[in-house]
């Protein structure tokens, strides 16, 4: 990596404000039901415990908008790092207020402090210089670890790294290596699994894969608009007919590129987007009125299956069907224990739903890299300049 990482500067006895990515999932009771990010947070801490440093960590949770709101709070996940460190994490009742402050100023080396929501703050999102300024009094050196949020251009992102020296954690490191290197020096085959909702969502990663994979499998809602184009019925599958000439022209890259593009050639329909529906399998060619395609079918299992056995290197991002349905998350449940038990190959997981799907299919452990951030991960293979690595120093 070409930026400067914690162990490429002088951290002894320093302060140290960093920031994590703890927006992780709760329930109505604020439990935490996956505290994954927490714990791909721990080695950064756990060095910068070692340097003897005194500790400031920031983080967003969820949407609240600008406003205090006790279900946003990051209290939960205070206990949850004490129970996982071990000792004590002092938690601050706001962010540059009072009570942060204060317990920021009276903080010995070897002791953490979690700031409450940065998102409690509308500067937050705003990127405002003046509330970026006040965060970056809680360091010396600013530690940016939130792989999930590099991709946005906030305050506790972006704009506090002009204040203080910015060097990334291990998280963020490892992050970019696992994609880095799939994407830039990958073992062949490389072969991408690409699903999800939407291919508006995924029109530039698809066109960035193009240029740099051997197969693209394509599965999700995203495959009915390419049906569209090719001109089969597609019921009332979802389909984005403003995009029907850019799937074709992704079709034609292909073509030209020679990479292997395929689409399934069966899926799953239900009788409505609902768990219990009614549903039929069949082949691409005959969905009839009043359906909708929701997974991919079994003949194209096998056919994708047959191509992922085939791959050294394997980028998986979106889901091939509503996996959050027990009845149409067959074919991303099969696709995930395939990739578990091929040898010698790496796997590398978007993440959000997908990461979210094999967590859920047991073979999580399986996989070479399971990626904290979605939407970042997706914008580094876009190729594009994420904000929060912008602004670290270079080696
Ligand atoms: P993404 O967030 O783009 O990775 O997409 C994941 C979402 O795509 C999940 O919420 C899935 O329910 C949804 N999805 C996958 N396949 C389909 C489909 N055939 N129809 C509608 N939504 C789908």
């Amino acid at each position: 990596m070409s930026k400067k990482t914690v162990k490429d500067i002088d951290l002894k006895d320093k302060k140290v404000l960093v920031r994590c990515d703890f927006n992780v999932p709760m329930d109505e009771n604020q439990n935490i039901t996956d505290n994954r990010r927490i714990v791909a947070a721990l080695p950064t801490i756990k060095y910068l415990l070692e340097q003897n440093c005194k500790i400031v960590l920031c983080s967003h949770l969820g949407r609240p908008k600008g406003e205090v709101k006790k279900e946003f709070s990051l209290a939960p996940v205070g206990k949850e790092l004490s129970k996982q460190l071990c000792r004590e994490v002092i938690m601050a009742n706001d962010v540059i207020g009072e009570d942060a402050k204060t317990k920021a100023n009276n903080l010995k080396n070897g002791e953490i402090l979690l700031l409450e929501n940065v998102r409690f703050h509308r500067e937050e999102t705003d990127n405002d210089p003046e509330f970026a300024k006040e965060l970056s009094k809680y360091g010396e050196v600013f530690v940016n670890d939130a792989f999930g949020t590099v991709h946005r251009a906030h305050a506790s992102t972006e704009g506090v790294a002009k204040y203080i020296p910015a060097v990334s954690g291990f998280l963020i490191e490892k992050e970019l290596k696992f994609l880095g290197d799939a994407l830039e020096n990958p073992e062949r085959p490389l072969v991408s699994i690409l699903g999800g909702s939407k291919v508006s969502d995924k029109i530039g990663v698809i066109d960035s894969l193009l240029e740099k994979v051997d197969t693209l499998l394509i599965g999700g809602g995203m495959a009915y608009t390419f049906y569209k184009v090719l001109g089969y019925s597609i019921g009332n599958s979802i389909c984005e007919d403003d995009k029907l000439d850019l799937a074709k022209e992704l079709m034609k890259k292909a073509e030209e590129k020679n990479v292997k593009m395929l689409l399934p050639i069966d899926n799953k329909l239900g009788k409505e987007f609902s768990p219990n529906t009614e549903t039929m399998i069949v082949d691409r060619d005959s969905i009839p009125d009043g359906w909708e395609g929701l997974d991919i079918g079994p003949k194209t299992i096998e056919l994708y299956s047959e191509e992922l056995k085939k791959a050294k290197t394997v980028i998986w991002n979106g889901t091939v069907g509503v996996a959050e349905f027990e009845k149409f998350a067959q074919g991303t449940n099969s696709l995930a224990k395939v990739l578990a038990d091929l040898e010698d190959v790496v796997t590398i997981i978007g993440g959000g739903d997908t990461a979210a799907a094999v967590q859920k299919s047991g073979v999580a452990d399986k996989m070479t890299h399971i990626s904290t951030g979605g939407g970042a991960s997706l914008e580094f293979i876009e190729g594009k300049k994420l904000p929060g690595i912008e602004v670290l120093e270079n080696k």
